[in-house]
């Protein structure tokens, strides 16, 4: 087996809860699996639970169960039930409270199915649901409906992708499959090549790309063979990123892998209160990605999923943040800060507004230090209203 990093603090962690582990055990993804936190008594022994918490997982039944591996688990406050990582992890009471506006399929996915599992909302690309299988389950997943349900991570079966494989191939419009599930990369390297291969047969696909968090909670599942086949087949990488602490050595090792082979790398990151919700946060998060090679792509509003307004921030703080970015730091820094239209509308980008009005011919633009600009631009309209409305 190649070598991996393992950090100082992974080190101790692993001496300390997984003592009789080897460290060819540690940095095999399967055995991460097997060794997942899985339970209350799982989660005892590694961290100091609050009474709501422990009864929160007491609770729990059907899908989105506790799940962490022991790598990530070594992110996690063992004794700070307000820590930002460890609340998108360990279940809270708040989590079986349904909120105004909270529905359990909120972007209206089920509606959009031809065939099981395969989303078509917007005309040239499908959603592949590959898997219902994570190593491990965020507290806030648009697809908590779903996921890790008991006794049936793996229902998603062969005759289902067969199906899914056919309608793509039989709708020339598709021309960009987005793999996800659940975690496309938790499924085996074989099984996976097989359906890579497969989409990558169709000749009006062109543009394949997997959505997943394994980068930063399985980094070792990120094996050279694994970056060797997705870089053969051409795919490009969503990658799920919530905190800079999550850019561990181990998450570079896998990046790095995964660049070094030709994948390109982009980010998706959800906006969560108490997490990642300030600018300071959210810039360290966007340059450790770009360190890593990994260009910052979405920042989602938090999907409206039942037992999810812990994690909701206002829409404005949103927007705070990506004011506070743009101009700031590099371009590349910045992701698209997206609200996925409940009942099925898509993604919808929102921008901060710099266009301050208009006087005559000159459009009045404001840059990221509050300035306001003339651009000469006679034949345009934008601006007018803001004109009226300040004139009013
Ligand atoms: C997000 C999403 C896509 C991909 O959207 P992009 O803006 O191209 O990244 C495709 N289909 C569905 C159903 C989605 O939710």
């Amino acid at each position: 087996m190649a070598r991996f990093p393992l950090s100082p603090a992974a080190r101790a962690f692993k001496r300390r809860f997984f003592p009789d582990a080897t460290l060819a055990e540690w940095n095999d993804w399967r055995w991460q699996l097997r060794a997942r936190i899985r339970d209350l008594a799982g989660l005892e022994r590694v961290f100091a639970l609050s009474g709501d918490e422990r009864a929160a997982v007491a609770r729990h039944r059907g899908p989105l169960p506790v799940g962490i591996t022991p790598y990530y688990a070594h992110l996690l406050s063992r004794d700070d039930p307000s820590q930002g990582l460890r609340r998108t992890h360990i279940p809270v009471g708040a989590e079986y409270v349904r909120a105004p506006g909270e529905y359990d399929d909120p972007l209206g996915e089920d509606a959009h199915m031809p065939v099981p599992g395969l989303v078509h909302r917007y005309p040239d690309r499908a959603l592949f649901l590959t898997t219902g299988f994570c190593s491990t389950y965020c507290r806030y997943c648009t697809r908590s409906r779903l996921v890790g349900e008991v006794g049936g991570e793996h229902t998603f079966s062969l005759p289902q992708w067969e199906r899914a494989v056919a309608y793509i191939a039989a709708t020339p419009q598709v021309r960009d499959v987005l793999l996800s599930g659940g975690d496309p990369l938790t499924i085996h390297d074989d099984k996976l090549g097989w359906l890579l291969g497969r989409l990558r047969a169709i000749p009006h696909v062109e543009f394949i790309r997997l959505g997943s968090k394994v980068p930063m909670v399985l980094p070792q599942r990120v094996t050279k063979d694994l970056a060797r086949l997705l870089g053969r087949h051409r795919i490009w990488l969503s990658l799920h990123a919530t905190h800079p602490d999550e850019l561990t050595p181990e998450a570079s090792e896998a990046l790095d892998r995964l660049a070094d082979r030709g994948v390109p790398l982009a980010s998706q990151t959800v906006l969560l209160k108490g997490v990642n919700d300030d600018v300071a946060t959210m810039t360290r998060l966007m340059h450790g990605l770009l360190r890593n090679r990994v260009k910052p792509y979405y920042l989602f509003q938090s999907d409206p999923i039942a037992g999810s307004a812990h994690f909701r921030t206002s829409v404005d703080k949103g927007i705070e943040i990506i004011r506070g970015l743009r101009g700031h730091t590099s371009g590349y820094a910045v992701p698209h800060y997206a609200i996925d239209a409940p009942g099925g509308g898509g993604k919808v980008t929102l921008v901060p507004d710099y266009i301050q009005g208009r006087d005559g011919a000159d459009l009045l633009v404001e840059n990221f230090e509050g300035k306001v600009y003339r651009y000469h631009d006679p034949e345009g309209t934008l601006g007018s209203a803001a004109l009226l409305l300040a004139a009013e």
